[in-house]
């Protein structure tokens, strides 16, 4: 192979030299070799990594190679019509796809083309898709929580704007239903959802876009797809191709989801992208740089820091800011301007740069094999992301949907964005669950238990019970709150355990029918001060009677 193209491309060298002495030999080129979506191209010298080629028949590529005589490139489509030979030509430019409001709603493949027969996609927005992620001074931490309304999740592993939570597990656990019901429950929040499917069957996510349009939720959220039967080219810029969209909503200050579902799948398209291209395999076949396709994707979540200048009284517009003004960020930027405004005395005012702010978090997904979490690319997207959902099959068999393995999931920043009545309530619960676990299996050998542990385990079987929910069911945080506070201040505790379902369920109707207040009082203050504590535990004795009774 490698001497054929040497050969191919000496004769190619000679004739240049002797009939065309040069002339385009950096805008065109010829094929040296073309199959499994993959061409050696001979004559593109001043090519750039990243860089779009055109192949005959209106065929696009990507520049993946650069080497001392040839480039490696990736085709985006059927490559039956390029034979060796074909001309190839520059663009000069770098991959590019559509991004901005025309794309909300739509289904696209890879390359931001509609999938959906609902039209062309007009948009006077392009944007790069390999760009550099932002710098630390670019951003914030995480502040704002991101409401999965799934109660294991944001409960105990609670997610923060602008986060990177793995979803993770074995096949069929439900991972893609905890980034569905989480996309679902953006309804109304002004977050702009990305669902990027790769590898997987047209069928399973035609499933998915009825579920999203059903709930009202293709409103706000886009869908990008490389189907299984999609060359590896699409499906290993597909992830790219969504967060570029993504970031077009968080550099215009505005909060932007992207679901990568899954990553696994990508990065088998990438071995074998770079196998084509000849590249050293790694671990599992894998090439070295397979980390890097991950984090550069991953770093490109980020909660941007909000942006303040002191302008003088009147300017409202951010472009009108003179170019050299000093602008503050980070945690103090509201602060130090306002005392900066203060100095300058009358006649200056503190303007917020209305772009800055904006959010992408991203929910990444691996598939596992047989629950081995120490295989390569796991590890890899393990140790890049912020914590990790961890989806258990034993759990989802026995019942325990979502199926979260409470020991070993963990959000490392999203607490910081949880809000202060979910901490409160929930600030036990992961530890008390886990103890449960390991106290549940130990038992299994004892006969007789000691009364602190017996009461221990069956706190367990009900706070495990409270915390099951079905599917396209999220719930708003306040009520998840109110159920938790019941469940850790043991007024389930006397409950069957196959009666807790209709207590939540008849308890959130009994709340908005004679409480409705206290929903409304958690929701605008976001903390569970005395006054509504007190009225949350009289309407928790008030219906546990009521429920109570209704039992017997
Ligand atoms: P795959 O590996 O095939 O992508 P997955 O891990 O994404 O699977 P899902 O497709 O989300 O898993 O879910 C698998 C099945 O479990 C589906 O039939 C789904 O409807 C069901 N399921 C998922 N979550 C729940 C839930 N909370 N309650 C009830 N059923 C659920
Ligand atoms: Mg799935």
């Amino acid at each position: 192979m490698q001497l054929r193209a040497e050969e191919i491309s000496q004769i190619i060298k000679k004739q240049i030299q002797n009939y065309e002495r040069a002339a385009h030999t950096m805008e065109t080129g010829t094929v040296l070799s073309v199959g499994d979506g993959i061409a050696r191209i001979y004559g593109l010298e001043g090519s750039m990594a990243g860089e779009l080629l055109e192949f005959p028949g209106n065929l696009m590529g990507l520049v993946l190679n650069l080497e001392s005589d040839n480039v490696g490139s990736a085709i985006f489509g059927d490559t039956s019509t390029i034979k060796e030979g074909s001309i190839v030509k520059r663009t000069g430019r770098i991959m590019e796809v559509p991004v901005g409001e025309a794309l909300v709603g739509r289904v696209v493949n890879s390359l931001g083309q509609p999938l959906d027969g609902k039209g062309p996609i007009e948009s006077p927005h392009r944007r790069r898709v390999e760009v550099k992620a932002p710098g630390i001074l670019a951003r914030q931490p995480v502040k704002e929580p991101l409401q999965t309304g799934i109660k294991a999740i944001d409960a105990m592993v609670p997610i923060g704007r602008g986060q990177r939570e793995l979803i993770i597990g074995d096949r069929q656990t439900g991972k893609t239903a905890v980034a569905i019901d989480t996309i679902i429950n953006q309804k109304g929040l002004g977050v702009y959802c990305f669902y990027v499917a790769v590898g997987q069957k047209q069928s399973t996510v035609a499933a998915v876009v009825d579920k999203l349009t059903q709930f009202g939720a293709m409103e706000y959220t886009t869908v990008v797809v490389a189907g299984a039967s999609e060359s590896a080219p699409l499906q290993f810029i597909a992830p790219y191709t969504g967060v570029t969209m993504a970031e077009y909503f968080r550099d215009t200050g505005r909060h932007a989801l992207c679901i990568y579902d899954d990553l696994s799948k990508q990065a088998v398209a990438y071995r074998q992208l770079s196998l084509l291209l000849r590249r050293p395999p790694g671990r599992e076949a894998y090439p070295g740089d397979v980390f890097y396709i991950h984090s550069r994707l991953l770093e490109r979540a980020a909660k941007m820091a909000e942006e303040f200048a002191v302008v003088p009284s009147g300017t409202t517009d951010w472009k009108a800011v003179p170019p050299g003004t000093h602008i503050h960020r980070g945690g103090e930027g509201k602060g130090e301007a306002e005392k900066e405004a203060k100095e300058k005395g009358a006649g200056h005012t503190v303007l917020k740069n209305p772009h800055s702010g904006g959010s992408l978090t991203a929910l990444p997904i691996i598939e596992t094999q047989g629950g081995d979490v120490s295989a390569y690319i796991p590890t890899n997207v393990i140790s890049i992301t912020d914590g990790q959902i961890f989806l258990e099959t034993d759990l989802f068999y026995s019942g325990v949907r979502p199926a979260i393995n409470v020991g070993i999931s963990v959000s490392r920043v999203g607490g910081n964005a949880q809000i202060k009545a979910m901490k409160s309530v929930a600030g036990t619960l992961k530890l008390d669950l886990a103890q449960y676990r390991e106290k549940a299996a130990f038992s299994q050998f004892a006969s007789d238990l000691d009364k602190v542990t017996r009461d221990m385990l069956e706190r367990g079987v009900r706070l495990t019970e409270v915390l099951k929910q079905g599917q396209y069911v999220p719930l708003p945080v306040e009520k998840q709150i109110v159920l938790i506070y019941a469940a850790t201040k043991g007024y389930v505790d006397g409950l069957p355990k196959d009666r807790l379902g209709s207590y939540e369920s008849e308890l959130y109707s009994f709340i908005e029918a004679n409480h409705a207040d206290i929903f409304e009082r958690i929701r605008t203050k976001k903390a569970l001060d005395k006054e509504i504590e007190e009225d949350l535990k009289k309407a928790l004795d008030k219906f546990g009677k009521a429920f109570g009774k209704g039992s017997k």
